[in-house]
């Protein structure tokens, strides 16, 4: 659809693709957070940026000191945005409103010659209406014994018709411009992660 690449970054725990619990992330995973900020900050071209699309409810769940995420456009969406506008109240730079996930992307691959990857970073609504423009996902795979409450979740039932996951772990350090991550697996406390790249069938 698009000629940028549109990437949802996500971590679920599995096998459910479990997101989020009242509002906020159900853990805190400092490492998988670092890798959040690592790849979608990161650009192949060092005149270039990425744009990070998210809606309204997520931007809120990032705390103010934190937010907007810095070197990177932030695209808020919310039904009752204008069209496309520059800034928000508070007069943060670096932020854009929008409307609606189509019009975010169809701007953003064809107005911005400096935005390179646009991710979309979530929540559960804003990805389970965007996998059709997408042409990959990476998923952080979240295992743990521990019993965690969760109300928000991604559609595995799109995701596994509409992508495959990548099996080799190069594709995924390709993806991700090497990082400088040598290894996709992490533990963390209770929880054990994997990063994975999928694929659009
Ligand atoms: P979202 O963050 O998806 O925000 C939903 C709001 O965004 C809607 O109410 C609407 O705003 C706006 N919106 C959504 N889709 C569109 C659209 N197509 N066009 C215009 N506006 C749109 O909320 P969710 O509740 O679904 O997800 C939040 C949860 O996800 C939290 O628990 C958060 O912690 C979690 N999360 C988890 C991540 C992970 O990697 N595990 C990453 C990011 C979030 P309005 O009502 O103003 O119209």
């Amino acid at each position: 659809r698009f000629n940028k690449p549109v990437v949802p970054i996500v971590a679920c725990l599995m096998p459910e693709f479990g997101i989020g619990f009242q509002g906020k992330l159900p853990w805190r995973l400092k490492k998988e957070m670092k890798y959040f900020k690592d790849v979608t900050t990161i650009t192949n071209d060092k005149n270039k940026k990425n744009a990070v699309v998210m809606g309204r409810k997520t931007w809120l769940s990032i705390p103010s000191k934190f937010r907007p995420l810095p070197d990177r456009l932030n695209v808020i969406l919310s039904r009752s945005n204008p069209e496309w506008e520059i800034g928000t109240k508070e007069g943060e730079e670096n932020v854009v409103m929008a409307n609606s996930i189509e019009s975010a992307l169809q701007r953003l691959d064809t107005d911005f010659d400096d935005i390179e990857r646009i991710y979309i970073i979530g929540g559960g609504e804003v990805y389970n209406s965007s996998y059709q423009y997408c042409s990959h996902l990476l998923v952080t795979e979240i295992n743990t014994n521990k019993a965690l409450q969760m109300d928000t979740f991604l559609n595995t039932e799109k995701i596994y018709q509409l992508f495959r996951k990548a099996s080799d772990f190069d594709d995924w350090k390709q993806f991700v411009f090497d990082t400088g991550y040598t290894e996709n697996k992490v533990i963390e406390g209770d929880y054990s992660y994997s990063y994975q790249l999928y694929k659009r069938k």
